[in-house]
């Protein structure tokens, strides 16, 4: 960073700031992570120069030796830690990896179902803003009342519209899910099966979610969320799909690949493998339980009414505050959250009634469950008598950070 500054003093400048903002606030963005300077430190190398069409050892360019066995080494991790026949590592994000997924496996007007985005679902499933619902022709389900997933009612709207495809995965959506159920209905109503895990990937790499490998035909998940690699995606699926899906990713909607990130993502996938990421799993999990039931003992009202993975929805519409609102209230005191729809909400989407909030970060900066209950502490006081607590908030969440800092 001190060397980009010096070339480039206004663009070091933004990094500089960013950094600080970084170790000064308490990221609760549930798709963020904090990552380790090895997956930083790969990026910012020379296959950055390397243009490589194609795919290791079938490339359309010379010179490709050696990112051909970084690639090789990602792909075979990606395998490894996910149990899957075929991986395509190259996808340069979540929605690139989507719409790859799509055009692999459907034609325009093909009908799929998707989680319906106001209850979870993420835009590439079908979101009439998104390429995914212009193409396509989406189905949506939702939750029930209680906030969580009927797969009685998948059923029956799956046998309704007979889908060519049924997504699975969310982006908002606390429980866990039942992959070998939405499999049975995928094979009952003669559906592929196509799960998004991008939210759990490195819950299911640490064997404490369901994982959709074994079930769906094809998955697709980002890199950067709990999984804690660099901004990418990545599909995984069977032996037979490969090359489908790998000609689906270029020349089909992408050209060359990043090989930068995709060494990054080697490594990343190398610190999954290893024991120590089940432990970090495992208290991303232990914190969300007991960030959950600190907010619910501080009055505040959980979509579902808690969570059995990383991430959380606050439901404010009872206490007069929008989800906008609490996010600006948070972003002065240095705790980072996003606004969220609930289900059914009344608000429009850059209002919203929810925020989301997420373990993952916090977690890579080794809080436990005692600063889970002060964060809950604190957003309360930032929802109830904002104006008279914002410095006291802020002086917490400081010597919370000083505590654990990060990148020191
Ligand atoms: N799929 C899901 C479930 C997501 O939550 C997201 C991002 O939030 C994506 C896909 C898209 O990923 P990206 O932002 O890398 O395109």
């Amino acid at each position: 960073m001190d060397y980009v500054k010096r070339c480039d003093p206004e663009v070091g400048h933004g990094l500089e700031l960013e950094m600080a903002r970084q170790k000064r606030n308490l990221e609760l963005i549930a798709s963020e992570n904090i990552i380790s300077p090895a997956v930083m430190l790969a990026m910012a190398t020379v296959p950055a120069n390397k243009y490589a069409e194609g795919y290791p050892n079938r490339r359309y360019y010379g010179g490709c030796e050696n990112v051909d066995q970084i690639e090789t080494i990602a792909i075979e991790r990606a395998k490894e830690l996910f149990g899957a026949e075929h991986a395509c590592v190259q996808p340069h994000s979540g929605a690139q990896a989507n719409m790859a997924v799509y055009q692999a496996f459907l034609k325009p007007g093909d009908t799929v179902m998707g989680l319906n985005l106001d209850h979870g679902g993420h835009l590439t499933h079908g979101s009439p803003v998104n390429q995914s619902g212009k193409l396509y022709h989406f189905v949506p389900y939702s939750v029930n009342d209680q906030g969580v997933l009927d797969y009685d009612e998948i059923r029956k709207i799956a046998k309704e519209c007979q889908p060519k495809m049924i997504v699975a995965g969310a982006s908002a959506y606390p429980r866990k899910i039942r992959f070998d159920l939405f499999a049975d209905i995928a094979k009952e109503v003669g559906a592929f099966l196509f799960v998004d895990m991008a939210h759990i990937a490195g819950l299911v790499a640490a064997g404490l979610h369901q994982n959709p490998v074994p079930y769906a035909d094809v998955v697709s998940t980002t890199t950067h969320k709990t999984l804690r690699g660099p901004r990418g995606g990545l599909i995984l699926c069977k032996e037979e799909y490969g090359k489908k899906i790998d000609k689906a990713i270029f020349p089909g909607t992408q050209g060359g690949p990043l090989e930068h990130i995709i060494a990054a993502k080697a490594v990343c996938f190398g610190e999954a493998l290893k024991p120590e990421f089940k432990e970090y799993q495992a208290q991303i999990l232990k914190n969300a339980k007991a960030l959950s039931e600190a907010l619910l003992e501080e009055g505040f009202s959980l979509v579902s009414g808690g969570t059995d993975n990383h991430l959380m929805l606050v439901n404010l519409s009872g206490m007069a505050l929008t989800g906008k609102e609490m996010q600006n209230r948070l972003d002065e005191v240095y705790i980072t959250v996003n606004k969220n729809a609930v289900p059914n909400d009344p608000q429009n989407p850059n209002v919203t009634s929810g925020i989301r909030i997420g373990t993952p970060a916090v977690t890579t900066r080794g809080l436990k469950e005692e600063e889970m209950k002060e964060i809950a502490a604190l957003i309360k006081m930032a929802a109830v008598d904002f104006e008279n607590s914002a410095d006291e908030i802020r002086r917490r969440v400081t010597d919370i950070c000083c505590r654990y800092p990060i990148y020191e």
